[in-house]
């Protein structure tokens, strides 16, 4: 079984030299793990080992693995994130668990958090997914449409957009995965113009690419595999 603490120890070892090879202090950038498939037990490990922020994909594990999660982090703080496709039957619920979705992928799901959020009287961080590769497969919204979108969803006054998120182009091509973080930043620089003010977070790379993210000014890496080793092929 992958040691949970020496693999945190190793990302944020990894996190920390691409900051120095971009001339980027550390704290400019911190870890989400990513937990899909993860037990409560190996993710409150985690979190033992000082993991304070968690993603999840899907609103029934958050629900599943919550009481056992609360109760054996044993009072240690932890945050949870939201960062797979949100269904839009799932809105109420997905928002007892989160302090953030970062998967925010249209203005109409944007649109359902707002009147739910109006219904309970608060506000949520949120983050506007871009699908920088272009993959049919993936989710996001164009980036052609992605400076529009986060104005759109920035109208929302229960909503603060934080940033921008995506799940970079898959390849073992290095110059095309960072060049799919690249427009994430340049797309992110456009946006807080446009708006006049600052989106200061960009969600981006994950166990596989991370250098390249933060080469290319990810503010937050989601990392999972690096930490809890490879996942069930049917993830
Ligand atoms: C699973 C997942 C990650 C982490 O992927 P690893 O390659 O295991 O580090 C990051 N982001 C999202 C949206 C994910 O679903």
């Amino acid at each position: 079984m992958a040691d949970i603490r020496a693999g945190l120890a190793a990302v944020r070892e990894r996190v920390d030299a691409a900051c120095a090879a971009a001339g980027r202090a550390p704290d400019e950038v911190g870890l989400l793990l990513a937990t899909k498939t993860q037990p409560a037990a190996r993710i409150a490990e985690a979190v033992a080992a000082g993991a304070r922020l968690i993603g999840e994909n899907r609103v029934q594990e958050l629900a599943e693995k919550d009481a056992e999660l609360t109760a054996l982090a044993d009072g240690r703080p932890f945050e949870r994130h939201f960062i797979g496709h949100l269904q839009s039957n799932k809105v109420n619920q997905v928002l007892r668990y989160v302090s953030c979705v970062q998967s925010v992928d249209g203005v109409e799901l944007a649109g359902r958090l707002q009147r739910r959020l109006e219904a309970l009287d608060r506000t949520l961080d949120v983050l506007v997914q871009v699908n920088t590769s272009g993959e049919q497969s993936k989710f996001g919204v164009a980036a052609a449409d992605a400076v529009a979108v986060v104005g759109e969803v920035a109208r929302r006054d229960r909503l603060r957009v934080r940033g921008l998120m995506t799940v970079g182009l898959q390849s073992p091509d290095e110059a095309a995965v960072r060049a799919s973080y690249r427009a994430l930043r340049e797309l992110r620089d456009r946006a807080a113009d446009a708006m006049g003010t600052g989106l200061p977070v960009l969600s981006m790379g994950m166990s596989g690419d991370l250098e390249a993210a933060v080469a290319e000014g990810a503010t937050l890496v989601r990392i999972g595999s690096a930490v809890f080793g490879a996942r069930p092929r049917t993830a």
